[in-house]
């Protein structure tokens, strides 16, 4: 076993970012400035896996939505984060509220400023889609985009480094 796939097994919470991750990166955004974002079914089916093996899941975006709250409610994603302009400080404090130590999370991000948090978990992850800087940095890269299956492949992947059937 390798290193990445070690702490792998060992994940407590997973977080994610939502635009580009969750989403293919784009909105709509109408004249009265409401935002609306196209979420897949299959990642919805992956985070409640994950939900029911015991595994925590976080969303922490830096942008804030209305879509986001109502779908990520809709999953029972117990930590929902919008308008972060840290999200290393949002994953402590989410981390200091439920006794997970920073090593035991997985982030998955797409840009820039998903970085710090990457540097900072325990197994960084970028989705296909992702800018080449963030994926050079991370342990894993998705075969799939950023609203095209990538959470759920990321939700298989750690179900299966913990033995979890899927
Ligand atoms: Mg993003």
């Amino acid at each position: 076993m390798s290193g990445a796939t070690e702490r792998l097994a060992g994940i407590r919470l997973v977080a994610f970012d939502v635009d580009g991750v969750f989403t293919d990166g784009r909105f709509y955004l109408s004249d009265d400035g409401v935002e609306s974002k196209t979420f897949h079914t299959q990642d919805g089916f992956g985070v409640r896996e994950l939900l029911r093996a015991g595994v925590a899941v976080a969303v922490i975006s830096g942008r804030r939505s209305g879509a986001v709250e109502r779908r990520m409610t809709e999953l029972r994603v117990p930590h929902i984060v919008q308008g972060c302009k840290d999200k290393v400080a949002a994953l402590e404090e989410i981390a200091g509220a439920t006794g997970i130590a920073a090593g035991e999370c997985a982030y998955v991000g797409d840009d820039i400023p998903d970085l710090p948090l990457l540097q900072h978990v325990g197994v960084s992850i970028a989705v296909a889609n992702g800018v080449e800087q963030v994926r050079a940095y991370c342990d894993y890269t998705t075969s799939a985009r950023g609203g095209f299956g990538a959470v759920r492949e990321v939700c298989e992947m750690v179900l299966s480094a913990k033995g979890e059937p899927s």
